[in-house]
This record gives structure tokens, sequence and C-alpha cells, in this order.
């Protein structure tokens, strides 16, 4: 395993984040029996981190009793293992960032969180009232103050602009982000947390990037021989600034798929290097004129349809057949928030207000609709809430 600086928290953090999001469970609906399976799990898997060098996890307040789970973690393998990031709604008033503090401390019996985030400042809104004087971010200073927390975070769901204005209040130390081979639009915000010192975690880049943990025999055949999950992995650290990648493994085994490559060199290989080039000749190629840029340039859309995004899944369905991904995706639209905003194809209204805006003359109502054919199904509901 590696280790990279987490920015100018000074930590020197593991290229890969033990990201705690799927060992939960609701303790309400299993038996006795169950429990003590899942919370053993829970234990196994943050061993298997341990055994692989990961010596940082992400939790949340509001993953489940992922807290509780981790805090059992730290009692059996030791608690300086570890660093523990968690994070509170960045939309929490002072006085319940305080409780939520404490509370957090109490369930994973600790007594320093080492970075604790304001999770989810993905709108200008939720940045104003982060830091407001009744934001939470005073409550985490105070905290810091008083030794509670070691340092202040941020993550978001947002694109460049408002990552660099959240990046630029120099309030925090690291922040969580994405960024991968598929949706690269982050590059200046991951550039601008470099020029500040400001360490830069990657968020589920293996589910977003496509289920890569899952690849279309097409996409492994334009990746190989590197597999598409250690490609996307690769690319992602050949950047310096990435410092850390979160690896959402619900048990023991699903660290084992990320491993290969990640003791490698920083840059890219030559036959790395060769395999992205064709990732972007497959695309170009297959897409042809049709190919969205995911430039960002026609939106805002009147009616808030999630344009590059959409035509994103499209471009993958189409040149990779990676319509079960795009399915998943796409069906969570429309109930996202500001989580992962914006609504689906059929919200369009063929306004035409999008097409002078787009670079590549794409005639988007059209793409729209017919993505909407191939990547409609049953709504579905995002992991957590927030
Ligand atoms: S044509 Fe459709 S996608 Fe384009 S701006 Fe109008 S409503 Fe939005
Ligand atoms: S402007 Fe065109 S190329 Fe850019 S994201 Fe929108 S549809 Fe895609």
């Amino acid at each position: 395993m590696k280790y990279r600086r987490y920015g100018k928290s000074g930590l020197k953090i593991s290229v890969f984040t033990f990201g705690a999001m799927r060992i939960p469970f609701d303790e309400s609906k299993v038996t006795g029996a169950e429990r003590d399976k899942a919370e053993a799990n829970a234990v196994n898997t943050m061993r298997k981190a341990m055994e692989l060098g990961i010596n940082h996890i992400d939790t949340a307040r509001d993953y489940g009793n992922s807290e509780r789970l981790v805090g059992m973690g730290l009692k059996e393998l030791g608690r300086n293992k570890f660093y523990i990031t968690t994070k509170i709604n960045a939309v929490s008033s002072y006085d319940d960032t305080k409780r939520n503090i404490d509370e957090a401390l109490e369930k994973m019996g600790i007594d320093r969180i080492d970075i604790l985030d304001a999770h989810g400042i993905n709108t200008d809104e939720k940045l104003q009232s982060a830091t407001s004087p009744n934001g939470g971010v005073k409550a985490m200073q105070e905290a810091r103050d008083e030794g509670k927390v070691a340092h202040i975070a941020f993550s978001s769901h947002a694109g460049p602009e408002l990552l660099t204005r959240t990046l630029e209040t120099g309030l925090f130390e690291t922040v969580s982000l994405h960024y991968y081979l598929s949706y690269r639009r982050n590059a200046s915000a991951v550039d601008k947390a470099k020029e500040l010192d400001v360490g830069v975690l990657i968020l589920s880049p293996s589910e977003k990037c496509g289920m890569l943990y899952k690849p279309t025999p097409e996409l492994s055949e334009v990746c190989d021989p590197v597999t598409p999950l250690a490609l996307n992995h690769r690319w992602m650290l050949s950047n310096s600034g990435v410092s850390t990648l979160a690896i959402g493994a619900a048990n023991p085994e699903e660290f084992d798929a990320h491993m290969p490559g990640i003791d490698d060199t920083d840059e890219l290989t030559a036959e790395e290097q060769a395999a992205v080039q064709r990732w972007e000749q497959t695309e170009t190629e297959t897409l042809g004129d049709k190919r969205c840029t995911i430039c960002f340039k026609c939106m805002p859309c009147p009616e808030n349809v999630a344009i590059p995004e959409i035509l994103r899944l499209r471009n993958l369905a189409c040149a990779f057949d990676m319509t079960e991904f795009g399915k998943m995706r796409y069906n969570l639209l429309g109930d996202g928030g500001d989580w992962f905003p914006g609504e689906q194809s059929d919200k369009c209204t063929q306004c035409g207000e999008c097409l002078p805006k787009c670079p590549e003359k794409l005639d988007i109502p059209a793409l729209l609709a017919e993505t909407e054919q191939i990547l409609k199904a049953e709504p579905k509901k995002r992991l957590w809430g927030s």
C-alpha cells in the first residue's frame, strides 16, 4: 500500500480509504444471530483493510449504524490502526452539529475524531448555511479547539465552480469529491485543492465510474490487459492532487479486486496510457458525432433536465454496453435532490434553449428521448438519504 500526504492536515494516509457506507444493517430487522454475523463481518472487513495497509476509514452520521460498527472494530483492532473521518450534514445548525459530534464520539468509543467533514456542500445555499454564524462549521471549529476533532473537511457532489468557492474559503483541510475516468469535470477543482494544499478523497469512484467491479465484456476488452477497475484507480492516482480513493467494501473479499496495480509507480505506464487512449477512442468511434463531451455548457436547463449526466450514461451504454449501470443511475434521477441533481429526459419540453449552447451541435432533445428508451426502468432508491 502506498501513502500520501492528506493536504494540510499533514496526515499520511493510504491511497485506499475504506468507505464504511456498505457495512451497516437495519438493527430492527435482524435476528440475534444475524446481528452477530453482520457485526463480525464489519469487524472482519476492517481487519482486512488493516492487513492490506489501509489506515483511513470514512464513515458518516447518516450511514445507518456504520459509526457503531466502526467503533466495534476500533475496540478490537486498536484505535491507533486507523484515522477516522466522519461526516455531519452540512446544513446542521450549530447546536445540532455540537450534539452530533458528541454522539459520533460516543458511538465510536473514541475521544477524538481525526477528520470531521461538513457533509454535502452541494449548493451555494448549503455553503452559506454551513459557514453562517449559527452554522455547523463554527461548532466544528470549537470542537477542534476543545480537542474533540483534529481536522475539518467538507464533501460535495457539486461541480468545479462551487468546489472552488468552498476551497477558497480556507476553512477546510481536505475535500471529498467526484472525479474519475468517465467524469473528469472536476479536474480543475482537484488542481485548485492541490494549489491550496487541501487533501482530496475521491468518492466511490469504482461505482460511479460505471460499476467497474463487474465490467462489461466490451469495456474489459478495451482496457485489456489492465482491468477497468485498476485502470480507473491508476488514472486517478496519476494525478498528484488526489490523495486517496474511497473503496466501499461490504465484506473482506470485496477488497481483492481493487488491489492489482496499486503499488505501481505514480505515473501511468505505457500500457495504461494506451488503455486510456483506447477507452477514449472507442467512445469517439462508436458515438461519432453524437458523443457528449460532458462539458456542461448546455446547462442550466429550464426544466432542470440532467443533460450531461444522462448523456454520460448514454455514452457508456452505447460505447461499452453499460446499460445495467446506466439504468441504475438513470432511475435515481428526479429523486436525488442536490446529491444527484436533475430530472430524467421525460421532463424535456423540447424548448430548444440548450441547442445553441452545445459546442458539439448535438440534437439534445432527440438524444435524451433515445436514452429514455434505453435506460428507463423502475425508480431506484439511493443507498443512504444523503
Ligand atoms: S430542449 Fe429540453 S433539455 Fe434542452 S433546455 Fe429545453 S427542456 Fe431542457
Ligand atoms: S453542451 Fe453538448 S457536449 Fe456539452 S454537456 Fe451539454 S450536450 Fe454534452
